[in-house]
């Protein structure tokens, strides 16, 4: 598979700004912010899109995604009045970048339903 933008992150071979690193996920801001806070949380290894998520085999994995976004939504100071996590799947939702990535947005109200 060809290498997406998201795993020459990982490897280094892209610059990004990085706010969290673990043995198993890395946390980048967006390079095209559409918040104050907009952090992308992704998993080292390569999980395409959430259709190719298997719960019992990632599920330690997707929890770590999880506690990411808990750690870096405390230390943003978005925890308390709130925050968005979204997870874009194929086309229809606009996914760009195939490699499995939580945005977490913040630091303003957001509106409902999205467009
Ligand atoms: P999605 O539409 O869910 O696939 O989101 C992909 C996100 O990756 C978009 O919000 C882009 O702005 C962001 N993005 C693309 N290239 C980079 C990069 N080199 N560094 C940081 N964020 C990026």
């Amino acid at each position: 598979m060809a290498d997406t933008i998201f795993s020459k992150i990982i490897k280094r071979e892209i610059p990004a700004d990085i706010v969290y690193e673990n043995d198993s996920v890395l946390a980048f801001r967006d390079i095209n912010p559409q918040a104050p806070v907009h952090i992308l949380i992704i998993p080292k290894v390569e999980i395409p899109k959430v259709t190719e998520i298997e719960g019992k085999k990632h599920a330690q994995l997707l929890g770590e995604l999880f506690d990411a976004a808990n750690k870096l939504a405390k230390e943003m100071k978005i925890d308390k009045d709130g925050f968005r996590l979204v997870f874009n799947c194929g086309d229809n939702a606009g996914q760009e970048v195939y490699h499995l990535h939580m945005h977490l947005l913040g630091g303003r109200k957001m509106t409902w339903p999205p467009g």
